[in-house]
Protein backbone atom coordinates (compact mmCIF):
# COMPACT_ATOMS: atom_id res chain seq x y z
CA UNK A 1 0.00 0.00 0.00
CA UNK A 2 1.06 3.64 -0.79
CA UNK A 3 -0.32 6.37 1.07
CA UNK A 4 -0.20 9.85 -0.40
CA UNK A 5 -1.20 13.11 1.82
CA UNK A 6 -1.21 15.80 -0.17
CA UNK A 7 -3.34 18.50 -2.50
CA UNK A 8 -6.29 18.03 -4.59
CA UNK A 9 -6.76 20.65 -7.05
CA UNK A 10 -8.49 21.89 -10.25
CA UNK A 11 -6.37 23.11 -13.04
CA UNK A 12 -8.25 26.39 -14.80
CA UNK A 13 -6.61 26.68 -18.18
CA UNK A 14 -7.16 29.35 -20.20
CA UNK A 15 -5.40 30.13 -23.72
CA UNK A 16 -5.22 33.97 -24.65
CA UNK A 17 -3.72 35.81 -27.43
CA UNK A 18 -1.93 37.56 -24.49
CA UNK A 19 -1.65 38.21 -20.79
CA UNK A 20 -4.15 41.12 -19.40
CA UNK A 21 -3.35 43.91 -18.26
CA UNK A 22 -4.57 45.39 -14.94
CA UNK A 23 -8.17 46.18 -15.28
CA UNK A 24 -8.41 45.57 -19.41
CA UNK A 25 -10.54 42.08 -20.41
CA UNK A 26 -9.87 40.45 -23.44
CA UNK A 27 -11.29 37.60 -25.22
CA UNK A 28 -9.41 34.10 -25.17
CA UNK A 29 -9.85 31.32 -27.17
CA UNK A 30 -10.26 27.85 -24.88
CA UNK A 31 -11.02 27.01 -21.17
CA UNK A 32 -10.33 23.67 -20.12
CA UNK A 33 -10.98 22.39 -16.25
CA UNK A 34 -8.31 19.68 -15.81
CA UNK A 35 -7.85 17.94 -12.66
CA UNK A 36 -4.21 18.41 -11.11
CA UNK A 37 -2.62 19.41 -7.60
CA UNK A 38 0.27 17.49 -6.94
CA UNK A 39 -0.89 14.99 -4.48
CA UNK A 40 -3.52 13.75 -6.84
CA UNK A 41 -1.25 14.03 -9.73
CA UNK A 42 1.44 11.24 -7.79
CA UNK A 43 -1.86 9.25 -6.64
CA UNK A 44 -2.80 8.84 -10.14
CA UNK A 45 0.91 7.76 -11.80
CA UNK A 46 1.86 5.47 -8.69
CA UNK A 47 -1.77 3.78 -9.13
CA UNK A 48 -1.96 3.39 -12.67
CA UNK A 49 1.69 1.94 -12.28
CA UNK A 50 0.42 -0.86 -10.53
CA UNK A 51 0.24 0.71 -7.02
CA UNK A 52 -2.21 0.41 -4.79
CA UNK A 53 -2.84 3.99 -3.39
CA UNK A 54 -5.16 5.83 -0.59
CA UNK A 55 -5.32 9.36 -0.33
CA UNK A 56 -5.56 11.27 2.21
CA UNK A 57 -6.74 15.17 1.78
CA UNK A 58 -9.53 17.84 1.07
CA UNK A 59 -11.86 19.02 -1.19
CA UNK A 60 -14.23 22.08 -1.21
CA UNK A 61 -17.93 21.70 -1.24
CA UNK A 62 -18.35 22.28 -4.62
CA UNK A 63 -19.07 21.07 -8.04
CA UNK A 64 -14.65 20.65 -8.66
CA UNK A 65 -14.49 18.44 -5.49
CA UNK A 66 -17.05 15.96 -6.00
CA UNK A 67 -15.76 15.63 -9.69
CA UNK A 68 -12.30 14.99 -8.76
CA UNK A 69 -13.04 12.82 -5.62
CA UNK A 70 -15.30 11.04 -8.34
CA UNK A 71 -12.11 11.13 -11.05
CA UNK A 72 -9.59 9.57 -8.25
CA UNK A 73 -12.54 7.06 -7.06
CA UNK A 74 -12.44 5.85 -10.59
CA UNK A 75 -9.03 5.66 -10.98
CA UNK A 76 -9.19 3.23 -8.16
CA UNK A 77 -7.58 5.35 -5.31
CA UNK A 78 -9.14 4.44 -2.22
CA UNK A 79 -10.83 8.29 -1.42
CA UNK A 80 -11.97 7.22 1.57
CA UNK A 81 -10.26 9.71 3.52
CA UNK A 82 -10.59 12.60 0.85
CA UNK A 83 -12.65 14.70 3.13
CA UNK A 84 -15.04 17.51 1.35
CA UNK A 85 -14.59 20.57 3.87
CA UNK A 86 -17.69 22.64 4.66
CA UNK A 87 -17.72 25.98 3.28
CA UNK A 88 -14.44 25.95 1.84
CA UNK A 89 -13.30 26.15 -2.03
CA UNK A 90 -11.49 22.98 -3.47
CA UNK A 91 -8.01 23.97 -4.36
CA UNK A 92 -7.62 26.03 -7.88
CA UNK A 93 -5.07 26.65 -10.20
CA UNK A 94 -5.94 29.90 -12.77
CA UNK A 95 -3.34 28.88 -15.50
CA UNK A 96 -3.61 31.60 -18.50
CA UNK A 97 -1.45 30.07 -21.60
CA UNK A 98 -0.25 32.81 -23.66
CA UNK A 99 0.32 32.39 -27.94
CA UNK A 100 3.76 32.09 -26.98
CA UNK A 101 3.57 29.55 -24.58
CA UNK A 102 4.37 31.25 -21.28
CA UNK A 103 1.85 30.99 -18.31
CA UNK A 104 1.34 32.66 -15.59
CA UNK A 105 -0.55 30.54 -12.54
CA UNK A 106 -1.93 31.62 -9.45
CA UNK A 107 -2.69 28.74 -6.95
CA UNK A 108 -5.28 28.71 -4.28
CA UNK A 109 -5.07 26.46 -1.68
CA UNK A 110 -8.48 26.27 -0.50
CA UNK A 111 -9.65 22.69 1.14
CA UNK A 112 -5.75 21.89 0.67
CA UNK A 113 -4.80 24.78 3.01
CA UNK A 114 -7.60 23.92 5.36
CA UNK A 115 -5.81 20.21 6.13
CA UNK A 116 -4.96 19.87 9.85
CA UNK A 117 -2.62 16.91 11.95
CA UNK A 118 -6.26 16.02 12.85
CA UNK A 119 -6.92 14.49 8.94
CA UNK A 120 -3.92 13.09 9.99
CA UNK A 121 -4.75 11.38 13.27
CA UNK A 122 -8.04 10.58 11.94
CA UNK A 123 -6.84 8.34 9.11
CA UNK A 124 -3.80 7.31 11.39
CA UNK A 125 -5.02 2.99 10.45
CA UNK A 126 -4.03 4.13 7.03
CA UNK A 127 -0.39 6.00 8.00
CA UNK A 128 0.19 2.69 9.60
CA UNK A 129 -0.88 0.11 7.21
CA UNK A 130 1.67 1.72 4.33
CA UNK A 131 4.32 0.56 3.06
CA UNK A 132 5.17 3.70 1.61
CA UNK A 133 4.24 7.26 2.64
CA UNK A 134 4.33 9.93 -0.10
CA UNK A 135 4.09 13.41 0.20
CA UNK A 136 4.63 16.92 -1.55
CA UNK A 137 4.41 20.69 -0.27
CA UNK A 138 0.91 21.64 -1.44
CA UNK A 139 -0.87 21.54 2.18
CA UNK A 140 0.50 22.74 5.72
CA UNK A 141 4.00 21.90 6.58
CA UNK A 142 2.29 21.06 10.23
CA UNK A 143 0.41 18.38 8.26
CA UNK A 144 3.11 16.37 6.16
CA UNK A 145 5.53 16.48 9.39
CA UNK A 146 2.75 14.46 11.79
CA UNK A 147 2.22 12.14 8.93
CA UNK A 148 5.98 11.79 8.42
CA UNK A 149 6.14 11.08 11.94
CA UNK A 150 3.46 8.51 12.26
CA UNK A 151 4.48 6.90 9.49
CA UNK A 152 8.71 6.70 10.21
CA UNK A 153 7.74 5.78 14.07
CA UNK A 154 6.24 2.86 12.94
CA UNK A 155 8.84 2.20 10.47
CA UNK A 156 7.27 2.74 7.01
CA UNK A 157 9.34 4.20 4.33
CA UNK A 158 8.62 8.14 3.98
CA UNK A 159 9.24 9.88 0.49
CA UNK A 160 9.12 13.59 0.52
CA UNK A 161 9.05 15.22 -2.79
CA UNK A 162 9.89 18.91 -1.45
CA UNK A 163 7.65 20.70 -4.26
CA UNK A 164 6.83 23.12 -4.63
CA UNK A 165 10.46 24.06 -2.47
CA UNK A 166 10.37 25.34 0.63
CA UNK A 167 12.73 25.56 3.56
CA UNK A 168 11.91 22.48 5.13
CA UNK A 169 12.10 22.30 9.22
CA UNK A 170 15.10 20.29 10.86
CA UNK A 171 12.62 18.42 12.86
CA UNK A 172 11.09 16.97 9.54
CA UNK A 173 14.11 15.74 7.75
CA UNK A 174 15.34 13.35 9.81
CA UNK A 175 11.84 11.56 9.41
CA UNK A 176 12.58 11.23 5.49
CA UNK A 177 13.73 8.33 3.67
CA UNK A 178 14.03 10.07 0.63
CA UNK A 179 13.87 13.56 -0.36
CA UNK A 180 12.94 13.58 -3.89
CA UNK A 181 13.49 17.28 -5.50
CA UNK A 182 14.49 18.68 -9.12
CA UNK A 183 17.62 20.61 -9.37
CA UNK A 184 15.97 24.18 -8.81
CA UNK A 185 14.13 22.38 -6.00
CA UNK A 186 17.43 21.36 -4.23
CA UNK A 187 18.75 24.91 -3.85
CA UNK A 188 15.68 26.72 -1.92
CA UNK A 189 15.37 23.19 -0.48
CA UNK A 190 19.14 23.40 0.79
CA UNK A 191 18.80 27.56 1.53
CA UNK A 192 21.20 30.44 0.18
CA UNK A 193 24.09 28.92 2.00
CA UNK A 194 24.83 26.42 -0.35
CA UNK A 195 27.13 26.71 -3.38
CA UNK A 196 26.53 24.43 -5.93
CA UNK A 197 24.45 21.05 -5.57
CA UNK A 198 27.86 19.08 -3.73
CA UNK A 199 27.34 21.46 -1.14
CA UNK A 200 23.04 21.61 -1.05
CA UNK A 201 23.04 17.86 -0.65
CA UNK A 202 26.05 17.70 1.81
CA UNK A 203 24.25 20.72 3.53
CA UNK A 204 21.05 18.41 3.59
CA UNK A 205 22.48 15.27 4.50
CA UNK A 206 24.08 17.22 7.70
CA UNK A 207 21.05 18.15 8.95
CA UNK A 208 19.59 15.01 9.31
CA UNK A 209 18.52 13.78 5.76
CA UNK A 210 18.96 10.21 4.31
CA UNK A 211 18.86 9.23 1.05
CA UNK A 212 18.30 11.99 -1.33
CA UNK A 213 17.28 11.88 -5.04
CA UNK A 214 17.75 15.15 -7.19
CA UNK A 215 15.78 14.59 -10.99
CA UNK A 216 17.58 16.14 -13.93
CA UNK A 217 15.18 16.38 -16.54
CA UNK A 218 16.60 14.93 -19.71
CA UNK A 219 19.93 14.05 -17.82
CA UNK A 220 18.20 11.49 -15.87
CA UNK A 221 18.00 10.99 -11.86
CA UNK A 222 21.19 10.93 -9.29
CA UNK A 223 20.68 9.26 -5.96
CA UNK A 224 23.12 10.43 -3.30
CA UNK A 225 22.32 7.95 -0.33
CA UNK A 226 24.09 8.98 3.09
CA UNK A 227 27.90 8.31 3.75
CA UNK A 228 27.79 6.23 0.04
CA UNK A 229 28.90 7.37 -3.57
CA UNK A 230 25.91 9.15 -5.58
CA UNK A 231 24.81 7.22 -8.59
CA UNK A 232 23.39 8.39 -12.04
CA UNK A 233 20.64 6.56 -13.95
CA UNK A 234 20.05 8.22 -17.15
CA UNK A 235 17.36 9.28 -18.57
CA UNK A 236 15.91 7.72 -21.58
CA UNK A 237 16.06 9.64 -24.98
CA UNK A 238 12.61 11.26 -26.22
CA UNK A 239 10.80 13.34 -28.26
CA UNK A 240 9.67 16.14 -25.91
CA UNK A 241 6.16 17.27 -26.15
CA UNK A 242 5.48 18.65 -23.13
CA UNK A 243 7.26 18.22 -19.51
CA UNK A 244 4.19 19.15 -17.18
CA UNK A 245 3.79 15.78 -14.73
CA UNK A 246 7.41 14.31 -15.38
CA UNK A 247 8.04 15.22 -11.88
CA UNK A 248 5.21 13.38 -10.57
CA UNK A 249 5.54 10.47 -13.16
CA UNK A 250 8.62 9.96 -11.74
CA UNK A 251 7.89 9.84 -8.29
CA UNK A 252 4.77 7.94 -8.38
CA UNK A 253 6.79 5.16 -10.32
CA UNK A 254 9.47 5.56 -7.66
CA UNK A 255 7.27 5.33 -5.36
CA UNK A 256 5.75 2.08 -6.30
CA UNK A 257 9.10 0.34 -7.13
CA UNK A 258 9.81 0.83 -3.49
CA UNK A 259 6.43 -0.72 -2.45
CA UNK A 260 7.08 -3.88 -3.95
CA UNK A 261 10.73 -4.25 -2.58
CA UNK A 262 12.63 -3.23 -5.11
CA UNK A 263 16.39 -1.62 -4.76
CA UNK A 264 16.53 2.53 -5.09
CA UNK A 265 18.21 2.36 -8.10
CA UNK A 266 15.55 -0.02 -10.07
CA UNK A 267 13.18 2.71 -8.74
CA UNK A 268 15.31 5.35 -10.15
CA UNK A 269 15.07 3.25 -13.79
CA UNK A 270 11.51 3.01 -13.61
CA UNK A 271 10.96 6.56 -12.27
CA UNK A 272 13.03 7.32 -15.35
CA UNK A 273 11.18 4.91 -18.03
CA UNK A 274 8.03 6.86 -16.51
CA UNK A 275 9.23 10.21 -16.51
CA UNK A 276 10.08 9.84 -20.31
CA UNK A 277 6.66 8.39 -21.29
CA UNK A 278 4.95 11.45 -19.84
CA UNK A 279 6.69 14.35 -22.09
CA UNK A 280 6.03 12.75 -25.10
CA UNK A 281 2.30 13.85 -24.07
CA UNK A 282 0.19 16.78 -23.24
CA UNK A 283 -0.81 17.47 -19.82
CA UNK A 284 -0.73 16.45 -16.66
CA UNK A 285 -2.66 13.71 -15.31
CA UNK A 286 -3.96 12.52 -18.76
CA UNK A 287 0.16 11.85 -19.70
CA UNK A 288 0.50 9.68 -17.14
CA UNK A 289 2.00 6.25 -18.48
CA UNK A 290 0.30 2.68 -17.17
CA UNK A 291 2.13 -0.47 -15.83
CA UNK A 292 2.01 -2.44 -18.67
CA UNK A 293 3.35 0.64 -20.91
CA UNK A 294 6.28 0.95 -18.93
CA UNK A 295 7.36 -2.48 -18.90
CA UNK A 296 6.68 -2.43 -22.41
CA UNK A 297 8.90 0.11 -22.55
CA UNK A 298 11.73 -1.36 -20.28
CA UNK A 299 12.02 -4.58 -21.91
CA UNK A 300 11.88 -2.62 -25.63
P1 LIG B 1 10.28 18.26 -12.73
O1 LIG B 1 9.29 17.89 -13.79
O2 LIG B 1 9.77 18.03 -11.35
O3 LIG B 1 10.93 19.59 -12.92
P2 LIG B 1 12.51 16.88 -14.01
O4 LIG B 1 12.47 17.91 -15.08
O5 LIG B 1 13.81 16.59 -13.37
O6 LIG B 1 11.47 17.20 -12.83
O7 LIG B 1 11.90 15.54 -14.63
C1 LIG B 1 11.61 14.42 -13.83
C2 LIG B 1 12.04 13.16 -14.54
O8 LIG B 1 11.31 13.02 -15.78
C3 LIG B 1 13.51 13.12 -14.93
O9 LIG B 1 14.30 12.64 -13.86
C4 LIG B 1 13.49 12.15 -16.11
O10 LIG B 1 13.40 10.82 -15.65
C5 LIG B 1 12.16 12.50 -16.79
N1 LIG B 1 12.36 13.51 -17.83
C6 LIG B 1 12.14 14.85 -17.73
N2 LIG B 1 12.49 15.48 -18.87
C7 LIG B 1 12.93 14.53 -19.73
C8 LIG B 1 13.42 14.53 -21.07
N3 LIG B 1 13.54 15.66 -21.78
N4 LIG B 1 13.76 13.33 -21.63
C9 LIG B 1 13.65 12.18 -20.93
N5 LIG B 1 13.20 12.12 -19.66
C10 LIG B 1 12.84 13.27 -19.05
Amino acid sequence: LITVVGSINMDLVVRAPRFAHPGETITGESFLTVPGGKGANQAVAAQRLGGTVAMIGGVGEDAFGASMAQGLADEGIDVRHVDVRGGRASGVALITVNADGENTIIVVPGANGALTTDDVTLARDVVLSTDVLLLQLEIPMAVVQAAAAIAHDAGRTVILNAAPAAILPDSLLPLVDYLIVNETELFTVAGPAARDQQAAITGLHDRGASAIVVTLGGAGARLVPRDQAPTLVHAYTVDVVDTTAAGDAFVGAFAVALSEGLPPMEALRRGNAAGALTVTRAGAQPSLPTRDEVDAWLSA
